[in-house]
């Protein structure tokens, strides 16, 4: 039997992150994600992958058959950028640059319509960052920031919840504690769905705000070396952004932990299924960091321990300092999806390389990008990528 790619993503699997320490919030949903490789790179042909589905198939075999992506992002859920095209996720940074460029012209793109930010679980800067964005576009915004605060606290399902709210708004931001949640949502919905982080599994849209940064840095976002330090095991942003890189293809990543907290196999063989790109691991920051083009420093995410104990002993395991830093490239990128907790300290700020609040600027325009996308607002003025390209 064959699957199309979608109802492989919806397949039951079973979530891996988190092999090493008792997770605190580790009870799946009844929709559960598919663990393995799911091949789907459009630019960067997946030659000779031997990792194995959910469904049997070889991840060569998968990447053999056509991706059925959506043929426009309109009415199109975004539960992990693998739902777009790369040539989808290159519009939507194309849209941003123009947002930025003509912020009073797009003001009123999204006149009229209603964003709903369904938040169970703490954000500030992700939330206030998809609202800014349909504010910024001439629509409004409801919500709620807390379970506690929602229905959910009646025993509401998320189902249930989704589908009341897709009658009030045009489209729906959702960040829940659980993995699984956003897509669980996305099928109830009969408005787009776009996953603002799902426990430990992904976080699209920082990825988007990533590849920004990494294009306005280097002009390119790939043929780089990326190292990835911190939390790789429940960090969702590292496991988002390795999937989307391994798509354009060409990154060697250096995958910087301590044992306890190393990236899951899932997001491994994503690496080992892409003929273009290759992995290290490692454990010393001090010793690798002069091998970088980016540095993607992360915190360790207290909130998915089971024990307090193996946070306190691991969260300062790394600090990049001033002292480090002389050790990296002079044109080498620090990242981070923020909020930071001790790993980067203050005086790295003033340091022309680092670039996080650069990609909080650029979280906003590519949330811009991506709600006006779903919607299906025209920005005025705005000529797509695809056809600048066909007639230059
Ligand atoms: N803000 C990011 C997230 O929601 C990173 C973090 O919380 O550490 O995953």
């Amino acid at each position: 039997m064959s699957w199309t790619m979608s109802e492989k993503r919806r397949m039951i699997g079973e979530v891996t992150a988190g092999g090493h320490l008792a997770r605190k919030k580790g009870v799946p949903l009844s929709v559960e994600y598919v663990s393995q490789v799911d091949s789907t790179a459009e630019d960067a042909p997946i030659g000779n992958g031997i990792a194995e589905n959910s469904v049997g198939e070889t991840a060569a075999a998968a990447s053999a058959k056509a991706p059925d992506y959506p043929s426009s992002l309109v009415g199109t859920s975004v539960v992990t950028l693998d739902d777009i095209s790369t040539q989808q996720i290159r519009e939507l940074l194309h849209r941003a640059q123009y947002i930025d460029a003509h912020r009073t012209t797009v003001a009123h793109t999204c006149d009229g319509r209603v964003l709903a930010t369904l938040f169970y679980e703490p954000s500030t800067r992700t939330r206030l960052s998809f609202e800014t964005a349909m504010l910024r576009l001439g629509g409004q915004v409801i919500g709620f920031a807390g379970a506690q605060l929602s229905s959910v606290s009646k025993g509401e399902s998320i189902a249930d919840t989704l589908k009341t709210v897709s009658n009030y708004v045009d489209v729906v931001a959702i960040r829940h504690p659980k993995e699984g949640a956003a897509l669980v949502a996305s099928h109830a919905a009969s408005v787009p769905v776009i996953n603002a982080g799902d426990g430990g599994h992904m976080h699209p849209t920082q990825t988007l705000a990533d590849l920004a940064t990494l294009q306005s840095r280097f002009g390119r976002i790939n043929d780089l070396t990326v190292g990835l330090c911190g939390d790789l095991t429940f960090g969702r942003t590292v496991h988002s952004l390795i999937e989307t890189l391994c798509r354009f293809g060409h990154v060697r990543f250096v995958l910087i932990s301590p044992d306890e907290l190393k990236t899951p196999q899932y997001v491994l063989d994503r690496i080992n299924a892409t003929e273009t790109c290759s992995y290290v691991e490692a454990s010393d920051l001090a010793e690798n960091i002069g091998d970088l083009d980016v540095l993607y420093m992360t915190r360790v995410q207290k909130e998915r321990f089971f024990n307090e104990d193996d946070y306190l002993r691991l969260r300062d395991t790394y600090i990049l300092d001033a002292d480090k830093m002389r050790l990296a490239k002079q044109d080498m990128a620090v990242l981070h999806p923020l909020p930071r907790v001790n790993e980067i300290a203050v005086e790295v700020d003033d340091d022309p390389r680092a670039a996080y609040f650069e990609q909080v600027k650029n979280g906003m325009l590519m949330r811009m990008a991506l709600e006006s996308a779903v919607i299906g607002d025209v920005l005025p003025g705005y000529e797509p990528l695809q056809r600048k390209e066909v007639r230059a």
